[in-house]
């Protein structure tokens, strides 16, 4: 099916849609037909996304949501009004929300590791399980659930030790929410960006990012509209037969 069309009639999920990756995410999700609600923490952010949303393809219809993943009554609530609205769950989840809270190991508190594993690891869990639930109760016939890793979960990185513990978690709790829900048809991946140019890695100090920029055989940084592209593949039947894999989108930065 053409790109363009692929994803028509389809009621998706964007957490963390009111920036960066999540804003590219629903904007390309968009673009192809979906109806997208855009989960944020920021109503204005969600609210700003929500007013660039391609709309005038078949029955789209989008709304701007507050979420805060790491709170399950939150996303209970969400996926509550998600359904009052649209009668339906999300059949495309795309769990994009994260944080970062750097720090060296020897420094690091317990609220810096805490936070990041609750907004990045137990955030994503809370999410891919309301979905889930909600997708098996209704007997919908499929879903895709494709939750933002990172390639420092595989590889380290000085300085995000709670990061990087959060998002090698995200990727064993894909393949194992893989394995248990292929029988109902519903599809777990991750998509694992490297050095993405968004306002969380405006943050790194420009010394870092040269530094980084010297090491990605590609030599520059991505886009996250590069990122967005692989979230649509993974969340459309194109992606049929794939499920519990992790897509690097790095340029080639830390190639095996
Ligand atoms: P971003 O621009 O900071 O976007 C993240 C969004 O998530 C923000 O709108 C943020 O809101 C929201 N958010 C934060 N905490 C939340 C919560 N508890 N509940 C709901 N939403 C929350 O960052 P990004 O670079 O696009 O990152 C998107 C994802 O890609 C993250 O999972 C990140 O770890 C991952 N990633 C990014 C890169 C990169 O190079 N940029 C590389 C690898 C992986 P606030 O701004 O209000 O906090």
């Amino acid at each position: 099916m053409a790109a363009a069309t692929r994803l028509i009639s389809r009621l998706t999920l964007v957490t963390g849609g009111g920036s960066g990756i999540g804003r590219a995410v629903c904007q390309r999700l968009a673009s192809e037909g979906a109806s997208v609600v855009v989960a944020d923490i920021s109503e204005e952010s969600a609210n700003e996304t929500l007013g660039i949303l391609r709309s005038d393809l078949k029955g789209q219809g989008h709304m701007a949501a507050v979420v805060d993943v790491s709170s399950k009554e939150s996303i209970t609530k969400l996926v509550t009004n998600i359904q009052t609205r649209y009668f339906q769950p999300p059949s495309v989840c795309v769990n994009a929300a994260g944080i970062t809270q750097d720090d060296f190991l020897l420094s690091m508190t317990e609220e810096q590791f805490d936070r990041v594993i609750q907004v990045n690891l137990k955030g994503s869990f809370l999410v891919t399980q309301a979905v889930a639930q909600a997708l098996v109760a209704c007997g919908a016939p499929k879903g895709s659930i494709v939750t933002v890793g990172s390639i420092v979960g595989k590889v380290g990185n000085i300085g995000q030790v709670n990061y990087a513990a959060s998002k090698a978690g995200v990727e064993g709790l894909t393949r194992t929410a893989a394995k248990e829900l292929s029988r109902f048809g519903i599809r777990c991946n991750c998509v694992l960006p490297g050095f993405i140019s968004t306002p969380m890695t405006d943050k790194v100090p420009e010394k870092v990012i040269t530094k980084m920029k010297s090491l990605v055989p590609m030599g520059r940084m991505g886009e996250s509209a590069e990122v967005a592209d692989v979230c649509a593949f993974l969340a459309s039947d194109d992606s049929r037969y794939i499920t519990g894999a992790s897509i690097e989108v790095t340029g080639g930065l830390f190639m095996g």
